[in-house]
């Protein structure tokens, strides 16, 4: 039985694909299945090592030749363990048993020399103690208290190792989450991946002479749902928006989220007329739509999105593309919000 070390779905595998592929033919290396598990490992962000040796090795712009290549699939992907995916929750768990069987120890050994204590009291409030019997009691109870002393500092050896192996895990964590290419509340490609896929897109259409469209969506008024309804509406509504966004795209545009209540649409292809189309079907679909609230039945109409579309000129910046749109949606906000807008 195969190990399943990539279990991610077709979709983000797709993404993945594109973008490993992008890198992998810009490297001195040939464009093999080592190469490929190299750079599908590093844009997917779960191969935390590998990710940060290929940025330092490639900082200055540096290219990775074939020797560098399968050495870093030798170091970071064959000589990795298949569960190394699970590591972190696996570390965690280990962490949590290491602190809660340290703090019964404490309890036990507590629990223990509580007991002598109360029965060296016992022992030395009956008359008959004599010298040698209570020079053996002092030491005894000196020996109990040394004990003691060393089990609580070893405790807390282990428990300060703890703290620093769950600082480690939270930076570990953090650095997953900003190595991911998907953004957490709808699913949708984040900022970082939007923004790979322009870069490749834009290296595309200069290289072929083909041309893209940028569909810039922003929800209307999302201020007043957050006041009026809270925030977990609003997110319900970034999140349904999302749906809708993608609902109505075909399988090669591509939606990220950009923001906080913004979205991007790149339709590849695409020129001013055809995305124009596509921005005005979401704008209808966002519109026409009906957001339930949770706790009760209410459904909450009226949601709306403004779009600002721009299409991608020959030599044109990406910077420059994007700030058409702009442009575009801030003249639909201005014309009464629920529109869409094409830029000059
Ligand atoms: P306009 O029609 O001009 O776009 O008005 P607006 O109220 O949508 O615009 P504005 O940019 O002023 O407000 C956006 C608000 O979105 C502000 C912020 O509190 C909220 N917001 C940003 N990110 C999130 C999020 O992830 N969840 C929720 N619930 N609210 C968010
Ligand atoms: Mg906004
Ligand atoms: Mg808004």
């Amino acid at each position: 039985m195969v190990d399943r070390r990539y279990t991610d779905p077709p979709e983000k595998c797709a993404v993945f694909f594109r973008l490993a592929l992008t890198f992998m033919t810009r490297q001195a290396a040939g464009v093999h299945p080592i190469s490929y598990a190299v750079w599908y490992e590093y844009v997917a962000g779960t191969n935390t090592s590998l990710k940060a040796e290929i940025d330092d090795l490639t900082r200055d712009s540096g290219k990775l030749d074939e020797e560098t290549t399968c050495r870093l699939y030798e170091k970071h992907i064959a000589e990795v363990d298949p569960e190394s995916m699970s590591r972190l929750g696996d570390n965690l768990r280990r962490v949590i048993t290491e602190v809660s069987s340290s703090t019964t120890e404490v309890n036990n050994e507590a629990g223990l020399y509580g007991d002598k204590l109360q029965a060296v009291g016992t022992r030395l409030e009956s008359s008959e103690v004599a010298l040698p019997e209570f020079k053996d009691i002092v030491k005894d109870t000196f020996m109990d208290t040394v004990r003691m002393r060393d089990t609580v500092s070893s405790v807390q050896q282990r428990l300060q190792s703890s703290q620093s192996e769950i600082d480690e895990l939270r930076q570990e964590l953090a650095r997953v989450k900003e190595e991911s290419l998907v953004d957490s509340l709808t699913g949708l490609l984040n900022r970082r991946a939007f923004d790979l896929r322009i870069g490749e897109l834009f290296d595309a259409a200069d290289g072929r002479g083909e041309t893209f469209s940028i569909i810039v969506v922003d929800i209307d008024h999302f201020k007043r749902i957050n006041d009026g309804y809270g925030h977990l509406f609003g997110d319900r509504v970034i999140r349904a928006v999302g749906s809708a966004l993608k609902a109505g795209v075909k399988g090669k545009d591509f939606v990220g989220r950009y923001g906080g209540e913004e979205f991007a649409i790149l339709l590849p292809a695409t020129h001013l007329k055809g995305a124009w189309a596509v921005a005005e079907g979401v704008r209808r679909l966002v519109a026409g739509s009906r957001i339930r609230r949770l706790n009760n039945d209410e459904v909450v109409g009226n949601i709306t999105v403004s779009a600002g579309v721009a299409t991608h000129r020959a030599g044109e910046a990406i910077q420059s593309v994007f700030e058409r749109a702009d442009a575009a949606l801030y003249r639909a906000k201005n014309g009464g919000r629920n529109r869409v807008e094409t830029a000059e």
